[in-house]
């Protein structure tokens, strides 16, 4: 077994694509944005330092990420790899990562900046169990969650203003990695401006 790691800019639905997918691979989804926003919300000494970074839509620096993940991956849980979700985002990220653990796939969820405004700021999670849904293109079942204890949240940082900077830094520190894991063969593309379940069925196949 090994790691997996979606990749894709903010909005692309790697979050959408992990619920879905984990329940075929028995692989626990490790989202670092989720880790940070805990740690935020915790007001742990992490916490304290990342908030001003992600308030801005800034990166958070790579040491506090990797200490993250070290102590991640080394729970029980993740002893056959984990689905990486939003991690690596920098090439020094990336190759820390690659000293610890063995990444099998990339599945890169490819949507256009244009589609990347109106996907984020109708953003919605289900304060309860973290279901990710939208506005528009995923409404909230109309007898609710399926955990049945529907919150609605919004993130902080899902504005128009942020979402510019975050696509800024994705374009600068994050999608050069694409081709630093193309040299290394583990790359794979799928088109993510389509149908949510369309976009399942092409990343479960290249997993196959
Ligand atoms: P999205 O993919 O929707 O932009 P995330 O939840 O993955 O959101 O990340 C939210 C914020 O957390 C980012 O804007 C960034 O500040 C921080 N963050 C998350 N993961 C990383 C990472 N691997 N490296 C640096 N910063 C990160
Ligand atoms: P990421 O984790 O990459 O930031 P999310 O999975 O949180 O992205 O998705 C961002 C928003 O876009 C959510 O509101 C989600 O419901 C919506 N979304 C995800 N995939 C699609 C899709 N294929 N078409 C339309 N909207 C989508
Ligand atoms: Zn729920």
């Amino acid at each position: 077994m090994g790691s997996i790691v979606l990749f894709g800019p903010p909005g692309a639905g790697k979050g959408t694509q992990a619920q879905r997918i984990t329940e075929h691979t028995s692989l626990p989804q490790v989202s670092t944005g989720d880790m940070l926003r805990a740690a935020v919300k915790a007001g742990t000494a992490i916490g304290l330092e990342a908030k001003s970074y992600m308030d801005r839509g800034a990166l958070v620096p790579d040491d506090v990420i990797l200490g993250l993940i070290e102590e991640r991956i080394a729970e029980n849980d993740a002893k056959n790899g984990v689905m990486f979700d939003g991690f690596p985002r920098t090439i020094p990220q990336a190759e820390a990562l690659s000293e610890l653990t063995e990444i099998t796939h990339v599945l890169a969820i490819d949507v256009p900046d244009e589609r990347i405004v109106e996907r984020i700021c109708g953003r919605l999670t289900c304060g309860t169990c973290g279901t990710v849904y939208h506005d528009v293109f995923n409404p909230v079942p109309g007898d609710g969650c399926e955990c049945g204890q529907y919150v609605e949240k919004r993130r902080a940082d899902d504005t128009e203003a942020t979402v510019l900077t975050r696509l800024g830094a994705y374009h600068e520190q994050t999608s050069p990695l694409a081709s630093w894991y193309e040299e290394r063969g583990l790359f794979h593309r799928v088109d993510g401006d389509r149908a949510i379940d369309d976009i399942t069925t092409d990343l479960l196949y290249v997993l196959q």
